[in-house]
């Protein structure tokens, strides 16, 4: 791997407190940024304004630190960035459409469901809004026959046929609010990121985004997803399916825990700081190169 210049980065949404999901995430991308002689920023993706908590951001943000996690340069949030969103959704000129289509209708169309569970948009709105119609959210044209490939670092080559995995996905929804893929795609380019470690929950999401980056004539970074925490229904860790917050007053147990996800059990380990040197040590085995 070419450690010229390598810049990663952790981006949490701030719907609650972090929870073990999000630190495995948080370590996995702090690791392979500190192993390279990497920048790691940290961005707070707080777009979807009507899922953020108030407070959460700055409670992730020392949690971050108890855990001994110390991020470079200042921190974004995404909330406060939206003329560059609006700058490159403007760039994708006619690939942008108006869709006045419901929930309701798309899931009644049934032509199919995308890799994430959602259903795949039926294309109602692609010629023209139907008569009647007002347009509520924005879509992307996606050209026929695309399928995207890539190599991530964990999970080896994945391959996605966009039309029927996918669909045309939304940048701007219903509510005004831009779509994460949008944003993500606009502030990973801005910032220069060239290495993406996050949880596997979001692998589906990734031939969405390299697509968009085509088409904004951006860069495409490596990528790296590290395995998704569940509960013990098998549910994605989330505040939905009653993750707990961490104990920051107690970080060692936790940091062993989210390393054993990893694959990495560490023995021997008493403090946090003999944590974060055997920790580089197993993660650059594995990744360093
Ligand atoms: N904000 C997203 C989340 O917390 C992560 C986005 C990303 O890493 O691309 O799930």
């Amino acid at each position: 791997m070419d450690n010229t210049a390598y810049t990663g980065r952790f981006a949490p949404s701030p719907t609650g407190p972090l929870h073990m999901g999000s630190l495995v995430a948080a370590m996995a991308s702090y690791l392979d940024a500190r192993v390279h002689d990497g920048t790691w920023l940290v961005r707070i993706e707080d777009i979807d304004e009507a899922r953020a908590i108030k407070g959460a951001d700055e409670a992730i943000l020392q949690c971050l630190q108890a855990f001994g996690m110390r991020w470079d340069g200042e921190v974004l949030w995404q909330s406060r960035r939206k003329a560059l969103y609006e700058a490159a959704f403007a760039r994708l000129g006619e690939n942008a459409y108006p869709c006045g289509c419901t929930r309701r209708e798309i899931a009644d169309s049934r032509i199919g469901v995308a890799s994430d569970g959602a259903a795949v948009y039926p294309g109602t709105c692609r010629g023209g809004l139907a008569e009647g119609k007002t347009a509520r959210a924005y879509r992307l044209r996606i050209a026929d026959a695309c399928r995207i490939t890539f190599t991530d670092r964990w999970q080896g080559e994945i391959s996605q046929h966009l039309p029927s995995e996918a669909g045309d996905f939304v940048l701007r929804r219903a509510d005004g609010f831009w779509a994460y893929q949008l944003a993500v795609v606009v502030d990973d380019a801005d910032q220069q990121v060239t290495d993406i470690v996050r949880g596997a929950d979001l692998l589906d999401s990734t031939p969405r985004q390299i697509y968009l980056q085509r088409l904004l004539g951006m860069p495409t970074p490596r990528y790296l997803h590290v395995p998704v925490v569940t509960n013990s229904a098998g549910e994605k860790l989330s505040k939905q399916t009653g993750a707990l917050a961490l104990d920051t007053a107690n970080p060692l147990p936790e940091l062993l825990r989210a390393a054993a996800i990893l694959e990495m059990p560490l023995n021997g380990v008493g403090t946090v700081e003999q944590f974060w040197q055997s920790a580089l040590q197993g993660w650059h085995r594995r990744f360093g190169d």
